[in-house]
């Protein structure tokens, strides 16, 4: 089996027209006369980029989110119509974000409203505060509980949601992952998550390249069986250790100080985390940890000091003496963020005016001669969204080439594969192709993914085949 990709434009080549792949891997590049080929593609121009690897993503989410109706500020009537809808979909109906508040008469959903509308199917509804939710009498059969009215409070709540997360569908999250150009990514996942990987891998099943970093709650059986960073195939990767420094901006909780003059301490003591980073590198496992604020950067570059390829998340308020201090760790971050970063925004609010053209220095990072890893935190999981956020960025500090964004957002891949992140022969085929040219940076936002190849395998494509 070989495909023939021609009449293309193939980035990182010497103005290639043609590439041939044969059993998944890029077996000639050229120009003029075709190659015979099992299945030939006319590209019409369009051009061929390495797969996206997103490197800080959490696919969970995005099939949390799949998964759920977003019932904020919905009014009752609206909230049961869209539960008949879903309900002829899915096989278990969860909504969230519901607030009696904004209904005439301010009472919470009952078990009894719902089966009125949906009596066959699970229906789980949880409150906007996420401490409260209803169930139907489906849903209450199916997690066993019993309550008069189908109120569940707190803990229950978490339980019923747990159960949930072990019926979650990845594969439709890796599907979405896929029509957006992305080809590998370092997940980020807790045990339940975890398995499904692990069972996908084991079943052939995984179509996308996943580097797997996990949580402190897998760390203990990611050490008790001697699993270390890199350990797998090129397919799947056992990552590091994902530990938390600090929180977010928006939420008040990344460890800087804000406008109003409160300062936020890290989650954790230099001596807490540089425990954990001895204990995890001496047993083969890397350590991620995410630092947004500048608090959390300096604990985290301590705790890293004379160790390598240890992995700082975010990095968004360091300062040059920070960045001068990277060494041999890994920087990870999330251009997609600046949509919060520009004057006016979220940012500018928190913080004051003092981080506006210095947070997320992309440029200075570089700059000082250190690599660039791009996610997108999923939030939106989208490559392109990113680079051109990076690339447009009105701040010097941020503003990269097109080319840098797309190393950041490419290069990823080599940590699964040292065959991954590049149009080259005897590199796995792993490619998106794009309706538009990134260089022409004003209109990276309206680039639509075409064809996501995986492996030599066209696994989305927008256009019928
Ligand atoms: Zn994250």
């Amino acid at each position: 089996m070989s495909l023939l990709l021609y009449n293309g434009k193939f980035y990182g080549t010497d103005d290639a027209e043609w590439i041939l792949i044969r059993n998944g891997v890029i077996a000639d590049i050229g120009k003029g006369a075709l190659p015979d080929a099992t299945r030939k593609i006319n590209l019409d121009g369009m051009f061929v980029y390495p797969g996206f690897c997103d490197s800080h993503t959490h696919l969970s989410n995005i099939a949390l989110m799949q998964s759920n109706l977003d019932l904020s500020r919905k009014t009752k009537d609206e909230i049961f119509e869209m539960i008949k809808n879903e309900s002829r979909k899915k096989k278990i109906v969860i909504g969230r974000g519901w607030d009696e508040s904004n209904w005439k008469d301010a009472k919470y959903i009952t078990a009894d409203e719902i089966d009125s509308v949906c009596a066959d199917i699970p229906v789980v509804l949880v409150r906007e505060c996420g401490h409260l939710a209803t169930l139907n009498t489906a849903a209450m059969k199916k997690f066993g509980i019993v309550r008069e009215n189908g109120l569940i409070f707190e803990d229950e709540v978490g339980y019923v949601l747990k159960n949930v997360e072990r019926n979650l569908d990845i594969m439709a999250a890796i599907d979405y992952a896929l029509s957006r150009g992305i080809t590998a990514i370092h997940d980020f996942a807790n045990t339940v998550i975890m398995r499904k990987y692990f069972e996908l891998w084991r079943k052939n099943q995984l179509k996308i390249r996943v580097m797997l970093n996990f949580y402190r709650s897998g760390y203990h059986a990611v050490r008790k069986l001697g699993l270390v960073t890199g350990f797998g195939d090129e397919f799947f990767k056992i990552g590091g250790l994902k530990l938390f420094a600090d929180g977010s901006i928006g939420a008040g909780t990344a460890a800087t100080t804000y406008r109003d003059g409160k300062t936020v301490s890290p989650l954790m003591s230099l001596r807490q985390l540089r425990a954990y980073v001895t204990n995890a590198n001496s047993r083969g496992i890397k350590v991620l940890t995410h630092a947004i604020g500048d608090l959390a950067i300096e604990t985290v570059l301590r705790a890293y000091e004379n160790t390598s390829g240890n992995r700082i998340e975010h990095f968004e308020l360091a300062t040059d003496e920070h960045i001068e201090r990277i060494g041999e760790s890994l920087v990870c971050m999330q251009p997609n963020f600046l949509k919060w970063a520009a004057r006016g925004g979220l940012y500018e609010k928190m913080l004051g005016e003092r981080w506006l053209p210095l947070n997320n220095a992309y440029r200075k990072i570089l700059d000082a001669g250190h690599k660039l890893l791009f996610g997108s935190d999923g939030m939106p999981l989208s490559p392109l969204f990113g680079i051109h956020y990076a690339v447009n960025s009105p701040y010097e500090a941020q503003r990269i080439s097109v080319d840098e964004a797309l190393d950041a957002y490419t290069r990823g891949a080599s940590h699964i594969s040292s065959r991954l992140g590049k149009i080259k022969k005897g590199f796995l085929a792993d490619l998106v192709v794009l309706d538009r040219d990134l260089k022409d940076r004003a209109h990276i936002i309206d680039a639509k993914v075409v064809y996501t190849i995986i492996n030599g395998a066209i696994l989305y494509s927008n256009i019928s085949l």
